[in-house]
């Protein structure tokens, strides 16, 4: 393709991305293709001569569209959003052009400085500890995934941990203390953690436990429960060297106490041994508003932080941003440089290499759209952006609480998430049902379930028709929602996030939830 050709194929590629962003949500939002439908349609080899750009083009909308399953669509309301925007998609585009795997800052100057200087915009924006800017000991780095930084930082945390237990030892002594330590760290997380922490701890090559958490607690990992882990691990003879904490977790978006945990962990004086990670993926974004900066605050205590931006800050996957309070600690423990990787620039330490920061040694672009995204929006964008939803969430719960003859509550709205099941029978509009309490309000968010406990008998008949409802709605496909067990409760996930979710399209989904359990409970009585 030459320049000519190349204008004129992006010129209609572009023509097409506007019109599908213009109409998606007219589409069915989950695919309905069956497995291999792709095989069936494609050819078994490439073509032997190069084909024209009109006829790969074609092939977007009549081979691939029938396999998407559109994030983008104000109908998708399912796992976390992922946001792309035409901004954020104009930083792929010169990503793409300038493709330089900048690994070290001559690499490519502009890549290094530019993350670094959106990254500490970022966390000014989401009011993060000073400690986490690149001025002072700490900084941010741009990661592929939330799993991918959690990894990092645990090995790091791990080195970290295994140095300070041998600090003073050196030659066999060292090694037989090092060997002996290994065996007995345990990573941390709550049973509410993503599964990424134990995914990680597999990979690090350290035992994982997790920490139970109760639905009186909202879910959240509290300091009583941290504590009463530690002594059981210390009486087991197990040393943690790491904990994830959640700032919205994966199933009903519960926010850990940070404040308990932090106290926790200072009181137990191991506060500077193990390293506390906050996985605040899709949550974080919340961070913009003002009215959740108390929270950020909290942060000061921990050791690092991710947010992926990729979900609900407006910038299409992947922009996943890690902060770390010691940078020190990154490096040392992942900074291995042979002969060709050196250069005077590094050798003079003025510069940063973020090849030392994670995994890979290549990395993208990935700042140039976070700047845009930045840039477009302005911060008032983003709040306006995030406010819109959160708002939303509200009137969906208060939506739901009317009609408590069909649904209940499992969690309340929280980050614009709420968890739902069908209401238990014979239950009356308007009244509490024995053991329903009020949400518990813990730094401004709501924290506790307000479910009922209920028989065994009553729970099997009220998760198999919310099973049914879940599937009824995912199989019309008109929205896209997910389940999640609850502490045993079949429920279902409402999170509307995306760009172009207005409440309209929020209460077309409730519209469709009242319908479809209407429906399913009638015909469970037929
Ligand atoms: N942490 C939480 C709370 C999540 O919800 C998710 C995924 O949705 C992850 C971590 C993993 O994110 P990633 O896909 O970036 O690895």
């Amino acid at each position: 393709m030459n320049s000519e050709e190349f204008r004129k194929a992006a010129h209609s590629a572009v023509d097409e991305i506007i019109d599908y962003f213009d109409t998606v949500q007219d589409r069915r939002v989950v695919s309905n293709v069956e497995p291999g439908y792709l095989r069936k349609l494609l050819p078994p080899a490439p073509p032997v001569e190069g084909e024209k750009w009109e006829d790969i083009q074609k092939d977007i909308e009549a081979k691939i569209m029938p396999g998407l399953t559109h994030w983008q669509s104000p109908n998708f309301m399912a796992f976390y959003p992922a946001n792309t925007t035409y901004p954020s998609m104009l930083g792929e585009l010169y990503s793409a052009a300038f493709t330089a795997p900048a690994f070290n800052w001559l690499c490519s100057p502009a890549v290094t400085e530019l993350e670094t200087i959106v990254l500490d915009w970022l966390a000014h924006i989401l009011h993060l500890p000073d400690c986490f800017l690149s001025e002072g000991k700490g900084g941010g780095v741009i990661q592929g995934s939330a799993s991918e930084a959690i990894v990092t930082v645990m090995v790091a945390a791990r080195e970290r941990y295994l140095n300070q237990a041998c600090e003073g030892l050196e030659g066999k002594e060292r090694e037989e203390k090092m060997n002996c330590t290994r065996g007995r760290l345990i990573a941390l997380g709550s049973e509410q953690s993503h599964s990424s922490t134990a995914k990680a701890a597999l990979i690090a090559g350290v035992r994982y436990k997790s920490i139970p958490t109760r639905m009186e607690d909202g879910l959240a990992l509290t300091g009583d429960g941290l504590r009463m882990a530690l002594d059981e691990y210390a009486r087991d003879g197990l040393e943690p060297f790491y904990l994830t904490t959640t700032l919205g977790t994966t199933g009903t978006c519960a926010t850990d106490q940070f404040y308990e945990i932090a106290e926790t962990l200072r009181k137990a004086h191991v506060s500077t041994r193990i390293w506390v990670h906050v996985d605040a993926v899709y949550a974080g974004a919340a961070l913009v508003l003002d009215e959740y900066q108390h929270i950020a605050d909290q942060f000061a205590a921990f050791d690092s932080f991710n947010i992926n931006m990729h979900k609900w800050l407006l910038t299409n996957f992947d922009a996943s941003c890690l902060y770390v309070r010691t940078r020190a600690d990154l490096t040392s423990a992942l900074s291995i440089t042979p002969s060709y990787l050196r250069n005077p620039f590094s050798d003079s330490g003025l510069v940063t290499d973020y090849r030392d920061w994670q995994i890979p040694l290549g990395r993208r672009f990935r700042a140039l759209k976070i700047w845009f995204v930045l840039r477009s929006y302005g911060v008032n964008g983003l709040k306006a952006h995030i406010r819109k939803h959160i708002v939303m969430g509200e009137k969906f719960a208060a939506w739901v609480r009317e009609r408590d003859d069909l649904w209940e509550i499992v969690t309340p709205p929280a980050f614009a998430l709420t968890v739902i099941t069908i209401a238990l029978p014979a239950r009356s509009k308007g009244t509490l049902p024995d053991g329903m309490t009020e949400p518990r309000v813990t730094d401004g968010v709501a924290t506790s379930n307000t479910l009922p406990s209920t028989s065994e008998e009553n729970r099997d008949r009220t998760n198999a028709l919310t099973k049914k409802i879940y599937e009824s709605i995912n199989a019309a496909g008109e929205i896209f929602l997910t389940s999640s067990v609850v502490k045993g409760i079949y429920s279902i996930r409402i999170v509307s996030a995306n760009e172009k979710a207005d409440e309209a399209h929020l209460r077309r989904a409730f519209e469709i939830l009242v319908d479809t359990a209407e429906m399913v409970i009638s015909e469970s009585k037929a």
